[in-house]
């Protein structure tokens, strides 16, 4: 898969799918309906409203993909207490929405496990819920570990976490917590105490981000210790945030989401910058970038390298004859082709248009043509269903293949770029491969 680091290809994702149905527990219909449509049009998630326990009831016992409940505190069949009771006891992620501001009834209601409090009748209530839902379900992507050496505070701040949606691992000390991160790509966000016996939470920190940046593991030190020197220091070290203990737990919720909506934020826009928006494929740009690093790191002489230039065949006719949207329907279905091809090790993108390159490492000559003639084929072999009908497309492929100078990348393209032209002039839908040197001796671009 044609991966960059810590963003997979976006239209690949083979995790098991996650309980999405939210269920809205209500008898103000207003705020129902205008929550529900918020849910349903900005996330996408599905929605199911009831006025009553009795009717939550029997909805949970039908269905099994409940991810999050939306209470109401007054409902016809159940107060404030059994409202709460009735969804925790239950084991659902709750989220508290009354209609009143009480000071009291709001500690009493945060007691007990439900995620968050939230007063409805406030202007930007419906995005705060929206945000929040929103949050909990991304959470479940993204795991945490909490490292604390007294097993009180750690359980106490795994738990909260684990309400939110995050899964969590527990180190009990600095090497505990840097073993599960280098174990676990899937961690994002570090709760590190500063006192530990060992290594201290900075230093865990400076420890870290040898390995880990800021923008790929969120680090959170947290410390009674009121020395004011401690925070600059976590921060120096690298930390994205502190929490003085004790915290409340609506503090911690509003850090720790914060932070994680920071991280993805950061995700997004090296996204954007890096990836091809149509095709979900790395752009150019990323493309070249990598491609000239991963050549830096070959040997000068020894492994072969082949650089791939696909263009897809009278596209122009294509949107001519199937519109724009056809068009971009086929672009995708390629891309799709061209990623699925690839292996781990090698590099794809969309090179611009109607045209895909990659960079294949390992490749020798004797095996490139057989290589990119399975990748013609499959491209040749798609089914795009469109509105009425099926469009059906080839492409043209150039290949080079060299041993490559660390300077090379240019040169291969070029070559590549030389051997579409070919395989275009010569009848399109077919695989030209550049003329190579058998000898040991390594191939320079002068003698291609
Ligand atoms: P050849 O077989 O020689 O490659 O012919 P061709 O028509 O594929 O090549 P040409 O380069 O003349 O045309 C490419 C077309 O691709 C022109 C442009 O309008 C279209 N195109 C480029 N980017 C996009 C896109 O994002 N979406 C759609 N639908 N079309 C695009
Ligand atoms: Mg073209
Ligand atoms: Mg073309």
């Amino acid at each position: 898969m044609p991966a960059l680091p810590q963003h997979g290809y976006a239209n690949a994702t083979g995790a098991a799918p996650l309980p999405q149905r939210i269920l809205l527990v209500e008898n103000s219909r207003t705020f129902t309906g205008l929550l529900r449509e918020a849910i349903e049009q900005r996330l996408e998630l599905p929605v199911s409203v009831v006025s009553s326990l009795a009717e939550a009831g029997q909805l949970l016992d039908q269905r099994q993909d409940w991810f999050l409940v939306l209470t109401g505190l007054v409902l016809a069949d159940g107060d404030r207490d059994t409202v709460v009771d009735f969804f925790v006891d239950r084991g659902l992620p709750t989220v508290v929405v009354s209609g009143v501001y009480d000071e009291d009834l709001r500690k009493r209601v945060l007691e007990r496990t439900i995620i968050d409090y939230v007063l409805k009748n406030t202007p930007g209530s419906v995005d705060y819920l929206v945000w929040l839902v929103q949050r909990l379900e991304r959470n479940r992507r993204i795991a945490a570990v909490v490292v604390d050496d007294s097993p009180s505070a750690r359980g106490y701040a795994a738990a909260l976490l684990r309400m939110y949606g995050h899964q969590v691992h527990e180190a009990a000390d600095g090497e505990q917590g840097l073993a599960a991160i280098e174990a676990n790509p899937s961690i994002r966000l570090a709760i590190v105490d500063q006192e530990m016996p060992g290594m201290q939470g900075v230093e865990f920190t400076r420890r870290l981000r040898m390995h880990r940046s800021r923008d790929t593991v969120t680090v959170i030190g947290l410390s009674g210790n009121t020395d004011p020197s401690l925070i600059p220091r976590f921060l120096k070290n690298g930390a994205n945030d502190f929490l003085r203990k004790p915290f409340s737990r609506e503090e911690f919720f509003c850090r720790v989401s914060q932070n994680v909506d920071q991280l993805e934020l950061i995700g997004t826009l090296q996204d954007l910058a890096t990836r091809d928006f149509l095709t979900g494929l790395p752009n150019r740009r990323s493309f070249l970038e990598q491609s000239e690093h991963h050549l830096g790191l070959l040997p000068t002489t020894g492994a072969w390298v082949a650089v791939a230039m696909v263009d897809i065949d009278r596209f122009k006719h294509i949107n001519d004859t199937w519109g724009h949207d056809g068009g971009d329907q086929a672009l995708r279905a390629v891309a799709a082709t061209v990623a699925a091809h690839a292996r781990e090790q090698d590099l794809a993108c969309r090179f611009g248009g109607e045209e895909f390159c990659l960079l294949v490492p390992g490749l020798a000559p004797q095996d490139a043509q057989r290589y990119f003639e399975r990748l013609r084929q499959a491209i040749a072999a798609l089914h795009i269903e469109l509105p009425g009908s099926t469009l059906r497309l080839t492409a043209s492929i150039g290949v080079c293949c060299l041993r490559p100078q660390s300077d090379s990348l240019h040169e291969l393209i070029t070559e590549a770029d030389r051997q579409l032209y070919l395989a275009k002039a010569n009848g399109r839908d077919r695989v030209h491969c550049a003329p190579h040197d058998d000898a040991t001796t390594p191939l320079t671009v002068a003698s291609l």
